[in-house]
Parts: C-alpha cells; structure tokens; sequence
C-alpha cells in the first residue's frame, strides 16, 4: 500500500494538482493530508473541494482555524493576516464548516498526523530542532508520525538519543521512533520552488520524499489577479 502525505497546500490549486497527479503515476491509492489546506494562495474553495472529494483523514493547521473563524485570535504576521480575511471571503458557509469541524490528531492504521506538534497539537508550535523533536516524541505513541507546518521537509528520529536525519528514502527501523515533515504542497520554504510531498510505503517501510514541478506561473498570476499580497506570489518563485 502506498500513502500520499500532503501538507501546507496553502490554496495552491496548480501545486495540489501536480502533487496528485504524481501520486497517482507513483501508485499511491490512500491519502492523507496533515492541514494549512488553505490561506496564502488564490484557490481555498478549489482546494477544499479536491481534498474533500479524496475521501482521506485530514487533520486542522493553524490556517484552516483562523480561516474558519469571524475574526483572528492569533498573532499572525502581517502578510498571513492580510491573507487570511481574503480567504475567510472566499470560502463558503460549508467550506469553513468543514475546516472548523476537523480534528488536531488522527491515528491512520498504525502512524499518527499531526499538523504542528504533538504535545501541544493546538498551539501550533514550530518544530526545527531536536529540542522541538524530543518535545513531541514524548507525546508519540506509533512509530511513525507525520506532521507539517515549518513547510520544510524534515525528519526525526528517537532511539538512545533523538537526532536530525535526511530526508529523502529513509529507510524505518523496527524499535525507532520517527517524526517526519512532508514539506510543503503549496508554499515551500527550502528554497526549492517546486511542491513537496511525501510517499509512505508501507510494504517495504520506506518513506521517500518527492519534489515535483507545477505551473508557477499560473498560481502567481491568480494571486496578484485575486488582489492578494505580490509578496505572496514573489515567495513562491524563491521558494521561501
Ligand atoms: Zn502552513
């Protein structure tokens, strides 16, 4: 069986489209989506839609929250907030009835997901660092935990200490714990344009991190057409 995570899709419609169509040529049949489905881009109501139709366990980022409530509660920079009253328009009554009515953590057969950490699921802590990981593994109960919101592809692992390891194929060990982040769909900020997404192989225990290009072009020109911050469409290119 192969898992497609995705994560932090930001309203990224060309992105979310490119991701699933390379997950479908790479065999995925079961998805799973770790929040931030909309905020930044031009496409919430689109992306809500696409996810909604997969069918797949989808757990709230700190985007859908502020998205599906009147008004913020958190101290959002400037550039999110600007962003977040657009998408608060542009979703319908049962958009944000959806966001507002999904979980912080789900179990998936035998991992967890998690949008931002799991000792604190709803204070949307960031994790960078090991101090972070250990924090969070505390608090992981399978193997195997996926998560987002730094929107860089990263991977943890515990056994007699917790340390940073590549991403890439990483290989799982019976008796380890692991607490991998996707990267993200919609917004990466690795300094790699292209959308990030993960495969979860569960036969051979293998989860491979995938780059993949999308039409860049077409979600700029929808950001700045949207009347969205150009900053917003300027990060994307930069991928930061
Ligand atoms: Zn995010």
């Amino acid at each position: 069986m192969r898992f497609a995570i995705l994560s932090d899709i930001h309203a990224n419609l060309e992105a979310l489209e490119a991701v699933l169509a390379d997950a479908r040529a790479q065999a995925c049949t079961h998805f799973v989506c770790l929040g931030d489905v909309v905020g930044y881009n031009a496409n919430p109501s689109e992306c809500v839609k696409l996810i909604q139709e997969l069918e797949c366990p989808v757990v709230k980022g700190n985007h859908d929250e502020q998205a599906s409530i009147v008004a913020s509660t958190e101290g959002f920079n400037e550039l999110a907030e600007e962003a977040i009253g657009w998408t608060r328009e542009n979703l319908s009554a049962d958009d944000k009835a959806w966001l507002a009515d999904l979980r912080l953590t789900r179990q998936v057969r035998d991992f967890t997901i998690v949008h931002a950490t799991l000792d604190t699921p709803g204070q949307w802590g960031y994790v960078f660092n090991d101090l972070d990981a250990i924090a969070s593994f505390t608090y992981q109960h399978t193997a195997l935990c996926f998560f987002g919101h730094t929107h860089w592809p990263t991977a943890f692992v515990r056994d007699d200490n917790v340390r940073r390891i590549p991403v890439g194929q990483i290989v799982l060990s019976a008796g380890k714990k692991y607490f991998i982040n996707a990267g993200s769909v919609g917004q990466p900020r690795d300094r790699d344009w292209r959308a990030a997404y993960c495969i979860f192989h569960t036969d051979r225990q293998v989860v491979e991190q995938r780059r993949v290009k999308y039409d860049l072009q077409t979600a700029q020109k929808k950001i700045r057409a949207a009347g969205l911050p150009d900053r917003l469409a300027d990060r994307l290119a930069m991928g930061r």
